[in-house]
C-alpha cells in the first residue's frame, strides 16, 4: 500500500513542493522566542543541517512579525508563520516574506479581514494551512457533533476551507491533529475522502522522547501507509532537531524517503562481547550530517552479525579483542575492538563522499 499515494492538489512552500506526487516533506517548529533573531536563526540552521524541509515559527505579536524579515534574510529553509486570531500579524508576516501561513480564517474577525489576508497571500502565492486541533474545537462544532469527534474536526476545518474557497483561494493544506491517535486517524481519513487538498500530518502534544516519537510514528505511519499525507511534523517536547530525526525515521521505515543514515543494530544477546550500545550511539550521532541514504550496521558478534545485516551498505561486528568490518554481508577485514566505531565512521564517510546524495 505504501507506494500508492492519494492524489492531491499541489502547493509550494518556497521551493518545497507539497502534494501531487512530491516527496513527503518533513517540517518542524522553532521553540525559540521569534523576537530573538540570533537564537532563532541558529536553531533554524541546526534544523536545516538535520535535513528539515520547512520550519514554522510562532508569531505572537508585531515584534515577532517584524523579526521574520531579518530571520528570512539569514536562513535557507522556507518559513511558515503561525498566526492566531490577529489578521494584522498575518499581513505583517506576508510583508516580511514568509513562504506559508498557518491560520484559521474563521478566527481572525470577519470577512473583510479574511479578504485582506487572502488578497495579500494570493499576490505572493503563499499557501495557508488550516489547522484544526481536537483540543480547541469551537463550541458550535462540539454541540452539533456531541463532543470531540472526527466528524466535528472535519466540519470545523471545512468551514475554514470554505471561507478561502469563497474568495477563490485554493493554495490550501489542512491538518487535523489530536493527541489521541485513533481520533486523529479517523479525522484525516474522513477529510481525505472529502477534499483533494494536501494534508499535513501530526499527532499533537505527543509528549517527549521515545514515547512521543512512538506515538507520532504510529499515527503518522499508519496514515502514510494508507497513502494519506503529504507533509509531516512530529511534535516532541524538547529540541526540535529530534522532531526532524523522528520524521525521517518514519519516512525511511516506510520506504517513502531515503535520506541519511539508517542504523541497523542488533539487540545484542549472550554472544555480544562489546559495549554495542555505546558504539551504536556514537556512530549514529557522528554520522547525522550525512545526506546520502546509507544503511550502516552495528552488530554484536561476528558469528551472525554480517549475515543478519546483509542489507547494510557497511557495518561492523563485535568480537573479543577484534571485530570485523563488513560490506553487504561480506567480511572485509579485522579491526581492533577499540577502533571499531572510528573505522566504521570513516568507512561510512568514504561511501557518502562518493556521492553526497540529496540536499
Ligand atoms: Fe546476538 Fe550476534 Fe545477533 Fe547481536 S548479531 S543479536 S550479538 S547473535
Amino acid at each position: 500500500m505504501t507506494g500508492k499515494r492519494r492524489p492531491t492538489r499541489q502547493i509550494h512552500i518556497g521551493q518545497v513542493v507539497i502534494g501531487g506526487g512530491a516527496p513527503i516533506s518533513v517540517q518542524s517548529m522553532t521553540n525559540t522566542d521569534t523576537r530573538d533573531v540570533e537564537a532563532t536563526v541558529a536553531q533554524i540552521a541546526r534544523l536545516a543541517a538535520a535535513g528539515c524541509d520547512i520550519v514554522r515559527l510562532a508569531v505572537p505579536d508585531q515584534e515577532a512579525a517584524a523579526a521574520l524579515a531579518q530571520i528570512k534574510a539569514r536562513v535557507t529553509l522556507p518559513l511558515i508563520a503561525d498566526i492566531h486570531f490577529d489578521y494584522r500579524l498575518a499581513l505583517a508576516a506576508l510583508e516580511a516574506g514568509v513562504d506559508g501561513l498557518r491560520l484559521n480564517p474563521g478566527n481572525i474577525g470577519g470577512p473583510e479581514r479574511v479578504k485582506a489576508v487572502v488578497k495579500a497571500a494570493a499576490a505572493r502565492r503563499v499557501p495557508i494551512r488550516i489547522g484544526v486541533n481536537a483540543g480547541s474545537l469551537e463550541k458550535e462544532a462540539l454541540e452539533t457533533y456531541g463532543g470531540v469527534t472526527a466528524a466535528a474536526m472535519v466540519a470545523s476545518a471545512l468551514k475554514h476551507v470554505r471561507l478561502l474557497e469563497d474568495l477563490d483561494y485554493r493554495e490550501i493544506k489542512i491538518s487535523l491533529k489530536a493527541a489521541e491517535v485513533p481520533l486523529m486517524l479517523a479525522a484525516y481519513r474522513l477529510m481525505a475522502a472529502k477534499v483533494a487538498y494536501p494534508l499535513h500530518l501530526g499527532v499533537t502534544e505527543a509528549g517527549r522522547g521515545l514515547e512521543g516519537a512512538v506515538k507520532s510514528a504510529v499515527g503518522i505511519g499508519i496514515l502514510l501507509n494508507e497513502g494519506i499525507g503529504d507533509t509531516i511534523r512530529v511534535s516532541l517536547t524538547g529540541d526540535p532537531v529530534q522532531e526532524v530525526r523522528a520524521g525521517f525515521a518514519i519516512l525511511r521505515s516506510l520506504g517513502l524517503r531515503q535520506q541519511g543514515i539508517e542504523l541497523i543494530s542488533c539487540p545484542t544477546c549472550g554472544r555480544c562481547q562489546v559495549n554495542l550500545e555505546a558504539v551504536a550511539a556514537r556512530v549514529q550521532e557522528e554520522l547525522q550530517d550525512i545526506k546520502k541514504p546509507l544503511k550502516v550496521a552495528v552488530m554484536g558478534c561476528a558469528v551472525n552479525g554480517p549475515g543478519e545485516a546483509r542489507q547494510a551498505d557497511v557495518g561492523i561486528a563485535g568480537g573479543r579483542g577484534f571485530g570485523l568490518l563488513f560490506r553487504h554481508g561480506q567480511p572485509v577485514r579485522k579491526v581492533r575492538e577499540e577502533d571499531l566505531a572510528r573505522v566504521l565512521i570513516e568507512e561510512a564517510r568514504r561511501l557518502a563522499a562518493e556521492d553526497p546524495g540529496e540536499e
